[in-house]
């Protein structure tokens, strides 16, 4: 790489642009891979207030791995599910959570963003990111071998490679000149986050989703003692108007005692539905929001960028450390945007049933719902395991056939398995007596491997197959890559031409 060190400012492998939930996660997991990472933001510290509320398990299992569990698990809640309700409250459909997954963590938990977001970043500059906080990216110039930022402070920075996690509004996406898939989804929602007064209790433990024609509302049990609404606005209602104190406390009324309540904030925010056709440009890559946005209903935005940043991590790595040929990078949009895509339409999906505000419409729904419900019994419906719900990952040379998923991890006498692979590819065989050569191969590309008639640990792990299989592929991301009873040879694009 160019050491050029342009205007007080190091060059480095990655620059990150944006230090939020996706960015922090991008710089954490490259450094703590040894990668030389800048991150810079234009704001100082992050944003006070929470956007996310909701993150799943596979989110918990990366915050394992940026080593931030004991700061980030203490502070969230399992949520149990969540109910879409009639105007009336008749349940129309009713989802749950399982409260241990393949991950060891419950399906879904609750969360404060702003403590979050802090944890994160705070783990990505113990591992070595180096941050430039208060200053803006402006531009990129890219090179055959570089790329070179240029930044508000008027100074610039030299990276072999851009990971932009700048948010819905990136600058870096305008500049590579990528235009967006538009779903076609537009809804401006007021949202409400409250503090409950010592003693009263939560309107409700699970998130409810009323599907009301006169006003759609979302109810959020946060972490106590707060707690989210909310409503959506109506055509040609007025933000301002909304968000008067007299409004609120009325549309509040339904739920709770207003005086028992306190408004931290609230703010009006339109839900979207888009995707970036090009996720890369040479050297320069979108994660999150600045490749993908999408309405709040199943809480996956953020996750989504979070996923974004383990999918790309470890490939950036191999690519900076000549294990891998830049090609590997052609997997990113490959394997994720498919993902994204079924999450994003879904949570459109789900918002345009919720946000119907037709009477006729929203009574036919209804109806139809009800009966389905009634047809398949009241019986509880089972708990996700964390793999069932989430959509594949596209196809491609380190993809299981069907898409995924994540290998399970399993926890033996307080040691959890991923902790002792770290950031290798997982190899773990029924016996090492067999599949000799290809091991070995697995092995000089720096992949664990684990014999599973020696160790409980990894007896469990190929145990989790069904139906049963001898030999397992895991990648660093945890997403198996091949499962069955012969050892793959390594993917030839996980290797360089030469
Ligand atoms: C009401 C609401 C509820 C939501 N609920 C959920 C939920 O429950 N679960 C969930 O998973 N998701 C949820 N989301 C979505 C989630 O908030 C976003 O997907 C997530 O914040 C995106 O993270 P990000 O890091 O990509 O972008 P951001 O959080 O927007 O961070 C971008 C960062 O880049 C910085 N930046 C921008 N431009 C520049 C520049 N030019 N130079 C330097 N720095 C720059 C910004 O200062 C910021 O720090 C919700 C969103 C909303 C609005």
């Amino acid at each position: 790489m160019t050491d050029a060190d342009v205007a007080g400012h190091p060059a480095c492998e990655v620059l990150v642009v944006g230090f939020g939930p996706v960015g922090a996660t991008m710089a954490g997991l490259l450094a703590r891979r040894g990668v030389d990472v800048v991150v810079v933001d234009r704001e100082v510290d992050v944003y006070p207030l929470p956007r996310a509320a909701h993150f799943d398990q596979e989110i918990m299992r990366i915050v394992q791995e940026l080593g931030a569990l004991d700061e980030v698990a203490p502070s969230t809640r399992p949520l149990p599910g969540m109910d879409f309700l009639t105007a009336d409250r008749q349940v129309l459909l009713s989802m749950r959570s399982g409260d241990r997954t393949r991950s060891g963590f419950p399906a879904s938990v609750l969360f404060h963003q702003p403590g979050f977001d802090r944890s994160i970043r705070d783990s990505a500059v113990q591992h070595g990111a180096r941050a430039l906080l208060g200053v803006e990216l402006v531009s990129i110039d890219q090179h055959a071998e570089r790329v070179t930022a240029h930044l508000g402070d008027g100074s610039s920075i030299d990276a072999r490679w851009v990971v932009a996690c700048d948010g819905a509004r990136s600058t870096v996406r305008k500049t590579i000149g990528t235009t967006m898939d538009d779903l076609e989804f537009e809804e401006p929602w007021l949202v409400l986050d409250l503090v409950l007064a010592d003693g009263t209790a939560p309107p409700s433990d699970v998130c409810f989703q009323v599907c009301d024609p006169a006003r759609p509302h979302t109810l959020v049990p946060m972490p106590a003692p707060r707690f989210r609404f909310e409503f959506m606005l109506l055509p040609g209602e007025d933000p301002e108007w909304i968000q008067r104190p007299e409004v609120m406390l009325d549309l509040l009324s339904a739920w709770v005692d207003p005086t028992t309540v306190t408004i931290e904030r609230a703010a009006v925010y339109t839900f979207h539905g888009l995707i970036a056709h090009r996720w890369r440009d040479g050297r320069v890559l979108l994660a999150g929001d600045a490749a993908h946005q999408m309405p709040p209903f199943l809480g996956q935005g953020m996750c989504s960028g979070i996923r974004d940043a383990a999918n790309l991590a470890w490939k950036l790595t191999r690519v900076l450390s000549g294990a891998s040929d830049a090609t590997l990078l052609d997997t990113y949009q490959a394997e994720r945007e498919p993902h994204v895509r079924a999450i994003v339409e879904a949570a459109v999906g789900f918002g345009r049933l919720i946000c119907t505000t037709d009477v006729a419409a929203a009574a036919a729904r209804d109806e139809a719902m009800l009966a389905a419900r009634a047809a398949a019994g009241t019986e509880a419906p089972a708990g996700d395991d964390g793999a069932g719900l989430m959509p594949p990952l596209g196809p491609g040379p380190l993809v299981l056939d069907g898409g995924g998923p994540q290998a399970v991890q399993v926890t033996i006498d307080d040691v959890r398995s991923d902790d002792e692979v770290g950031d290798r590819f997982l190899v773990v065989v029924r016996s090492r007596t067999t599949h000799a050569a290809s091991l070995d191969a697995w092995e000089r590309a720096g992949a664990f491997v684990a014999d599973a008639s020696a160790d409980a640990t990894w007896a469990a792990v190929l145990d989790a197959f069904i139906p049963a299989v001898d030999v397992v592929v895991v990648r660093p991301d945890r997403y198996v890559l091949a499962a069955g009873s012969v050892c793959p040879p390594v993917p030839p694009v996980l290797l360089t031409a030469g």
